[in-house]
């Protein structure tokens, strides 16, 4: 990359000089993956208590490189956003997620979630005709509309009025909104009035100190009455310990994801979970 100059603020140093070229290198590589089949789908159980039912699961990309081994999303995603890859990525994700979960309804029958969540990035929901895209991939798999979540960042939402068009859209066609990382936004409750939403995914940083009685119990507290006045769902994401998730239930959550009740896998088990046994 070319020499900064001018610029007093941030100056170009060789580690930035680095990182760039680390991310250009990254990007050329994505379009490489995509068509040499390195990407792969893996799925994490949210569970409903006090049943153990694995009433839906999170679709989560991994990158298996064959030189750096697994890239981490938060490592690529945002490159692919920047260079516009995410569209293609995010659309193939989408196919296989949607394609798997109408798979698992025809073998497992009424032990088969009730929906697969999918995350989809502001680029995506900025583009006129995402709705078509998935309402054809939807078609394509025999899904019903209701068995897919988009799952999307406030940010993502904020990011302009396409953004609220094309979640109407979604919405008209069946499939369900979630908040991803919930609270965590500028205007978390601000856009509650303004966009369609059915899922709230109260994020981690509320989860993570959930058993001293501080301010994230509070808070979380008040998101369960929050979606619980609006008549949306609200899921509890990033459950580690058993103690978490009583105190969760405890505060009203129903729906608990975590390592403590699985990992994302390639293939999810979807036997009651047993984690739930010694939640009181
Ligand atoms: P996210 O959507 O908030 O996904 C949750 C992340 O937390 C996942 O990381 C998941 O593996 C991790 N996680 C789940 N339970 C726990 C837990 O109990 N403890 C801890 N420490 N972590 C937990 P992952 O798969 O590395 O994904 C990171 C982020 O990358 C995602 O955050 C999402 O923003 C993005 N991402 C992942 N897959 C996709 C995708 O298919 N499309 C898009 N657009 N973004 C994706
Ligand atoms: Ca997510
Ligand atoms: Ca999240
Ligand atoms: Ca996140």
């Amino acid at each position: 990359a070319a020499k900064h100059t001018g610029d007093p603020v941030r100056r170009w140093t060789p580690a930035l000089d680095e990182r760039a070229g680390e991310n250009a290198r990254l990007g050329g590589e994505i379009r490489m993956a995509l068509d040499s089949g390195q990407f792969r789908v893996v799925y994490q159980p949210i569970v409903e208590l006090p049943s153990g039912r694995v009433a839906a699961v999170e679709a989560l990309v991994r990158w298996e490189h064959p030189l750096r081994g697994m890239v981490s999303p938060a490592d690529f995603i945002p490159v692919a956003e920047r260079n516009g890859l995410i569209v293609e990525l995010g659309e193939w994700i989408l196919r296989m997620a949607c394609h798997r979960m109408a798979g698992w309804r025809a073998t497992l029958g009424p032990l088969a979630p009730d929906r697969v969540s999918v995350n989809v990035s502001a680029r995506q929901l900025a583009r006129h005709g995402f709705a078509a895209t998935v309402a054809a991939v939807l078609a394509e798999t025999g899904l019903p509309a209701p068995c897919l979540a988009v799952e999307m960042t406030e940010t993502a939402v904020f990011e302009g009025g396409q953004a609220v068009v094309t979640l109407n859209e979604l919405r008209a066609l069946g499939v369900r909104i979630a908040l991803d990382d919930f609270g965590t936004g500028h205007s978390s409750l601000n856009l509650l009035q303004t966009v369609p939403v059915d899922i709230l995914k109260v994020d981690k940083s509320f989860v993570d100190n959930i058993t001293e009685a501080g301010r994230s119990t509070v808070i979380a507290e008040a998101l369960i009455q929050v979606s619980r006045g609006l008549g949306l769902a609200a899921v509890a994401e990033g459950v580690e310990t058993a103690a978490q998730a009583e105190a969760l239930q405890r505060l009203g959550y129903s729906l608990l994801q975590g390592y403590y009740f699985g990992r994302p896998v390639a293939d999810p088990n979807f036997a009651l979970s047993t984690a739930v046994a010694e939640v009181r």
